[in-house]
Formats: structure tokens, sequence, C-alpha cells
């Protein structure tokens, strides 16, 4: 069970608000300065979810080794926190026992809220605003006697929690399916080939997993794979035949029934408005995406130079796609197929704990801050990833972020995280 640890100078309410948040009139001993209690759990409930608060008593800041105090008290609360609620006094404001702990608190690189109690009314909230000041981001008014803010703060801790206890993802335990797609004549039939051999590694059922008729189960480096539609792969449809709207919605569905798509491109032919399409198609799909340029055989100097230059052009929509030079004729390559597939779906599969999540993110937005648009810049309190496959976050912020600082976060979330092969999503919600 995640854990909440509510830290504060003696006499800014703790008690009072470890009362609101569990939501019961408990004998929670007010905070008497010089008087240390020990660190009490407390099980609270939001929205369905079940965490602990601790209530880390008063600090004793005498005056002979205050910092010291102050250092102790706030790095063991820390230490077996998930969230750190920072409370302070609106009525009185910050003052340099706050600054201090909120020093301590910065290095643990903990998610912290910043608690504004006792803003029993309008004037005193719009008070608490000067606790921006404190470097925490946006304080969280809060009336723990009257309850006034106290939704909006149990709202926050609820994002700023890791996950619920891990849900195990119960995913058939089949094989991975994959969608080998691409344009007509890339080689897509011969790159199946490679992998059959003559059927041979074909099986058309296994105990316990059921395969759709048009599927089969083709072993790739020693792994079995389902190959989603490989009817359509192997029945060589008279190119005249099929048109290209059926080809198209029939790629579409192989990319929806799969997890991850191998889109085949020719090496020795530019990157077409159909590969593009494809491309589109498995971005658009959120599913893992290796890109393989077959016939590299046929890949010379020249062609080398201008191809580089074209996939920087055309793939740059795509940087985290994993790229694989292979050609199904010499096989060259071809072995690198089941690495590439196994890393794109554990990219696609990461769950990053919110902990370590909001630990990076806090050290990210200190050090470049969302510029200031119309005098304000909407920060970001903090994030949480909602899913996996493909992996998707939630940013809860003050206000609409810029589209560029956007792109920018998901930059160096890739930077720290990887996600080598698939996409991320990034939705961003403002606060009220
Ligand atoms: P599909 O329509 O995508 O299934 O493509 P095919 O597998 O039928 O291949 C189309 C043509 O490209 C055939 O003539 C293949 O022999 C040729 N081809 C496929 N892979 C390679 C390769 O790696 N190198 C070369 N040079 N030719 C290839």
């Amino acid at each position: 069970q995640p854990v909440v640890a509510v830290v504060g100078r003696p006499n800014v309410g703790k008690s009072t608000l470890v009362n609101r948040i569990i939501g019961r009139r408990q004998a929670v001993v007010e905070d008497v300065p010089g008087v240390t209690r020990d660190r009490v759990p407390y099980d609270a409930q939001w929205n369905g979810r079940a965490f602990t608060v601790v209530d880390t008593g008063g600090w004793e800041p005498d005056a002979k080794d205050r910092a010291a105090a102050i250092a102790a008290q706030a790095e063991t609360a820390v230490v077996t926190a998930d969230v750190v609620l920072f409370v302070v006094d609106a009525m009185v404001g910050s003052t340099d026992v706050d600054e201090a702990a909120v020093k301590m608190l910065r290095r643990s690189a903990k998610p912290v809220i910043l608690v504004a109690n006792k803003a029993d009314n309008n004037s005193i909230e719009m008070e608490a605003t000067s606790l921006w000041s404190l470097g925490l981001g946006e304080p969280f008014p809060v009336s723990a006697l009257h309850g006034r803010g106290s939704g909006d703060l149990l709202d926050a801790i609820l994002a700023a929690l890791p996950e619920a206890p891990a849900i195990v993802e119960n995913r058939p335990r089949g094989p991975r399916r994959v969608a080998l797609v691409g344009r007509p004549n890339v080689g897509k039939s011969s790159l199946l080939n490679r992998f059959s051999g003559e059927e041979r590694a074909v099986v058309d059922s296994v105990a316990g997993t059921t395969v759709d008729p048009v599927d089969s189960l083709v072993e790739i480096g020693g792994q079995t794979w389902q190959l989603v539609d490989t009817a359509g792969l192997r029945k060589r449809v008279g190119k005249a035949s099929g048109t290209e709207y059926y080809a198209s919605l029939r790629t579409a569905g192989a990319i929806e029934a799969a997890e991850v798509a191998v889109v085949l491109l020719d090496s020795s032919e530019p990157i077409s408005e159909q590969d593009q399409r494809i491309l589109s198609m498995v971005t658009e799909s959120g599913r893992a995406l290796v890109i393989a340029f077959n016939k590299w055989d046929l890949v010379d100097a020249d062609r080398r130079y201008y191809l580089d230059k074209e996939i920087d052009r055309e793939l740059r929509r795509i940087p985290w796609a994993i790229r694989l030079n292979l050609s199904a004729m010499t096989g060259r390559a071809v072995d690198k197929l089941a690495p590439a597939l196994n890393k794109a779906l554990a990219s696609w599969e990461t769950r990053v704990p919110t902990a370590h999540l909001n630990q990076w993110l806090t050290a990210l937005v200190q050090a470049t801050p969302h510029p200031v648009r119309g005098g304000r810049a909407p920060r970001i309190l903090f994030a949480t990833q909602a899913g996996v496959a493909p992996p998707r976050f939630v940013l809860f912020t003050t206000g609409p972020l810029d589209a560029g600082y956007q792109r920018f976060v998901e930059r160096k979330l890739r930077e720290e995280f990887g996600y080598e092969g698939s996409p991320i999503e990034i939705s961003v919600r403002p606060r009220k």
C-alpha cells in the first residue's frame, strides 16, 4: 500500500489534516513544540484507492540543533514515503524553518505536494499564492478544520501515488502476435518463406491456443510467433486482382490484430506514399513497430548515401522505430528480427513506478521550466502512467502546455526510459 507522509512544523495543523484525510475523528494528538511523537500510520481511502498516511509529528527545532533535527525528521519521513505532503500555515506564510525543510525535500526528489493549511477563507487563500516562492509548485490551499479544498488535495494525492498494486495483465500466454506488412513486392512472402522453411516450422495448432485460421504459428529466432493474416501473404494474390483499397483494409486488419508490426520497405526504391500510409496505420494503431529495410543486398554506397538522407527526411516523425537492414534473399540480418521484436514488445509493455517517474519529472521541470506565456507558465504538478501497450502517461498541470514543451517532455521521457520500438502517449490534464 502506498505511503503518504505528512511533514511540517508544529502547529501547522498536520494532525487535523490527517483526520480530514482519513475521514474520521481519531484521537490524533495535536503537535506540541518540543514533543516528538512516534510516526503513526493511518489507513485512508479516496475514490476507491487505499493508501497509508503517516503523521510525522512535530519537529524539535531546538535552537541549537535546529537544522539537524529538521533534516533527520524530513529524511526519515520521506525515505519511506511515496508522496510527501508538506504542510505550511497559510496564515503565517513560509518561515525559515519551512525553507530549510524544503531543501531537504528537494534533495529527496520525492513528489511533494505543498499544502497551505488554515486557508479558511478567500483572503487567506489569496495569501497562499505567495507560497509559490518555496519552489514546490502550486500551493494547495486547504482548511483541514472545515474541509475546504480537501477534495482537490485528495485528487492530487491520488494522482501522485504509485500505480495500484500491479494488476497482472492477463494477456493469454500464447505466442506474440506479429503483422508483417508492406506494399506489394517489398518481399513479404520471401521473408516469410525464410522463417517457415518448407512449412517445417509452421504449426497450425498448439495445445491451449487458438489461432485464427488465417494466422500461422511461425518460428523466428527459436521462438514461436503468431503471424497474423499469413493467408494474405502466402496466396500470391495477383498484383492486378486486389485493389489497393482492399489491400489497405487487409493491412489495417492485420495491424489491429497484432501487438507488433514489421513494416517492410524496399531499400532499392524511394520510400513511397504507400509506405508512409502503412507506417501511419501502425503509429495510429499504437502498436509496437519494427521497420525492416529489405533487399539490402541491392544497396551500394551511392544508394546508401541517398537512402540515409531519405530516411532522415521521411521517417523523422518516428525516430523511435527499430530499424533493421536485411535481405530476405541472402538472409542478411534476418536473425536480428526476433531480438528487435522482443525489444519493441518490452518497450511497449514497460511500466515506470510513479515515484521514479516523478523524481525524474521534478528534476526535468526544474532544469527546464515551461516558457512563460502571457505572464504565466503552466507547471507540471505530477505524472502517472495510466497504462501500457503502449505506455500512456497523464500529466497533471496548472494549465495547458505548449505543444513544443509537450514534445520536449516526450523526447526526454524517451531519453530516460527508452521505449525503443514503441509509441508512447501523453495526455495533459490541467487542474480545474
Ligand atoms: P511481397 O509482394 O511483399 O510478398 O514480395 P515478394 O516476397 O513476392 O518479393 C517481390 C520480389 O522481390 C521477388 O522477385 C523477390 O525475389 C524479390 N525480393 C524479395 N526479397 C529480396 C531481397 O532481400 N533482395 C532482393 N534482391 N530481392 C528480393
